[in-house]
């Protein structure tokens, strides 16, 4: 191994471990703010509400804005209206490392908020992919 591969092997585990590290630090911090919602405000957690507006093709159900957790990481469908939170411009869900929706599509799961289902179907709840939240972190790159 020469010193330049060995060096670019501690700084790629290094970011890895920099993005785990982020990613556990968002959930236990998203899931104490909504136990501590449930806590402070009983009866105002509930699954996940629908409307219209946001149901994606196929009926599958979208995480809704009014979602406690979702308030709590002050997600928006739309990454436009999270400029005052923040967010620079090129940051959307479908660059985030917690996305998974497939190329395209507007709609795709987030790790984030992936217990979060819909009671009738059991499927996770999708974000938009033009959507924000302040769990945002940039993809590792592929090369
Ligand atoms: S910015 Fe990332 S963590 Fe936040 S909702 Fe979008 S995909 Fe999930």
């Amino acid at each position: 191994m020469t010193d330049n591969s060995f060096h670019t092997d501690l700084i790629s585990n290094s970011n890895a471990d920099c993005s785990r590290r982020r990613f556990i630090k968002i959930s236990a911090m998203s899931f104490i703010a909504t136990s501590l919602a449930a806590y402070l405000l009983p009866g105002t957690v509930q699954a996940a509400g629908r409307s219209a507006r946001n149901l994606p093709p196929g009926r599958i159900p979208a995480l809704d804005e009014d979602d406690e957790q979702a308030k709590a990481l002050h997600y928006f469908e739309d990454a436009n209206n999270a400029n005052k939170m923040g967010r620079k411009p090129d940051q959307v869900c479908q660059v985030c490392q917690l996305y998974s929706g497939k190329s395209g599509a507007e709609w795709g799961p987030c790790a984030l908020f992936s217990y979060r289902k819909d009671s009738k179907t059991n499927a996770p709840f999708l974000v938009n992919a033009n959507g924000w939240c302040q769990g945002w972190g940039p993809r590792a790159s592929a090369s």
